[in-house]
């Protein structure tokens, strides 16, 4: 049986951040909206990123931003332009929620989670006469151009709105809703993908039994590790086959590749990249008066048990020469085998690429449907970069559809500085 179809201008395939920013971007331009999920909420994943403080953006000059979305940088660069990290901010702060800058420079709303801004947006969606079809999920078109929707009970619903953006997100964490079954829809359709790889995720490694059984889950605290000449401090955590965390993810991109490549990746890791090599030669060259290994490096080099774990996990036999024990400790080489799955990354690269678009996001070889957010082929690093990629592209995917119908852009009022476009 069909469902009546719901009369839209615009129809919005997906109810994360990008697919809302894009639906309130047209409701302030007076066009009639429905957003499709086939969730029974919104924003889950959304909410997700809330669990972790929600960092929304982040507050670094913006050539140093743009240049974290590597090759997507010439063409992500003039739509972050038009919605900054500044825009963002007002415009969490606009539904009550304040925001600060944290110590490594990432921005995060004060409540450190995404409900109430959800909650208010959602409010805020609803007073603009947005309307949510839940339990709606996206099949592709029919022969006459239908949007095609599957909803519980085995029925379908049409809609056949002036324009149509697609939100879909990546295939990370699927249980939120995002699981990139879009792909073989826009195949059909002759778009070509980049396909899917893990991005922001953790590695394997092939821990001995005893690392396995007394380590998993315990986090290695302010570490530093190197790969291809590249250094960053953070923490990581210790999962039953490898590594994970922020300093790990930071690096993933690089790490991935190099998997990819040859087959596995060798990752240095620094257990106190606070002391100097000469420092560290120092203390450990104190007297041991009768300590075992793992006491002596306790007191003299201040090494948890986990850190002495991991020096005999890749060297059995621990140098005796204090400057030989010191560059160990400075450089403990790890061996990665691979990389998690998708299924468990914070993000996914691959998907839509840019030149399957014009400047508007919108598909060449589909006039009149856009695409916004993590279904299009882009990564970054984590630091709020996801966030405000997904809602820059669904603000300029918005302006795109207003193009295309022709319709003035008074969503420029979502904030009146992105009026100006930005060099
Ligand atoms: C654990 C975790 C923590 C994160 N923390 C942060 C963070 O702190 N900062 C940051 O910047 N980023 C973070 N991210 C990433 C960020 O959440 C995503 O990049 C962002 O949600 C992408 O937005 P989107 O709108 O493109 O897609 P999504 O948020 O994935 O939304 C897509 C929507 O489309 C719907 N959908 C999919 N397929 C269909 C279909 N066939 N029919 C109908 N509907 C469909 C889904 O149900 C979903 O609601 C985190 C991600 C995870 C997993």
């Amino acid at each position: 049986m069909s469902l009546p179809p719901l009369p839209s201008q615009v129809a919005i395939v997906g109810g994360g951040p990008a697919g809302l920013i894009a639906a309130e971007t047209l409701a302030r331009a007076g066009v009639g909206v429905t957003v499709y999920d086939r969730m029974p909420s919104v924003g889950r994943k959304f909410l997700m990123a809330g669990r972790g403080g929600l960092n929304l953006t982040h507050s670094e000059e913006f050539g140093r931003f743009v240049a974290r979305y590597a090759e997507a940088e010439p063409v992500l660069s003039p739509l972050i332009g038009a919605f900054r990290p500044e825009d963002l901010r007002s415009w969490c702060e606009g539904l009550g929620q304040e925001t600060f800058v944290g110590s490594s420079g990432r921005v995060f709303p004060k409540a450190f989670k995404a409900s109430p801004l959800l909650r208010a947006w959602l409010a805020r969606l609803e007073g603009l006469g947005v309307r949510f079809a839940l339990r709606h999920t996206w099949q592709g078109w029919d022969d006459a151009g239908a949007l095609v929707f599957t909803v519980p009970g085995g029925e379908t619903a049409r809609a056949t709105p002036g324009a149509t953006i697609l939100a879909l997100g990546g295939a990370s964490w699927p249980r939120l809703g995002s699981d990139g079954s879009w792909t073989g829809i826009l195949q059909d359709k002759g778009v070509t993908l980049a396909p899917f790889r893990p991005a922001n995720m953790g590695f394997t490694l092939p821990w001995s039994e005893v690392m396995r059984s007394r380590f998993e889950g315990e986090p290695l605290k302010r570490i530093a590790l190197t790969f291809e000449g590249m250094t960053v401090k953070g923490e990581a955590i210790v999962t039953a086959d490898g590594l994970e965390g922020g300093a790990v993810y930071a690096l993933s991109s690089r790490l991935r590749n190099a998997i990819e490549r040859q087959g596995g990746a060798a990752l240095l890791l620094d257990l106190r990249p606070d002391l100097s090599l000469d420092a560290l030669t120092k203390r450990l060259s104190a007297p041991r008066r009768g300590q075992s290994a793992s006491t002596f490096l306790r007191k003299a080099a201040g090494l948890s048990p986990l850190g002495t774990a991991l020096l005999r996990e890749s060297t059995p036999q621990l140098p005796a020469q204090p400057d030989a024990l010191a560059r160990l400790i400075k450089s403990v080489p790890l061996t990665l085998t691979g990389t998690k799955s998708l299924e468990r990354a914070i993000s996914t690269a691959g998907g839509i690429p840019f030149d399957e678009m014009d400047e508007h996001l919108m598909l060449r070889r589909l006039p009149g449907v856009f695409a916004a957010g993590e279904m299009l082929d882009w990564e970054a690093p984590t630091g709020g970069y996801l966030l405000q990629a997904a809602f820059a592209t669904g603000v300029a995917a918005a302006r795109g559809a207003l193009a295309a119908l022709r319709i003035p852009d008074a969503a420029l009022t979502l904030n009146p500085r992105s009026a100006t476009p930005h060099p």
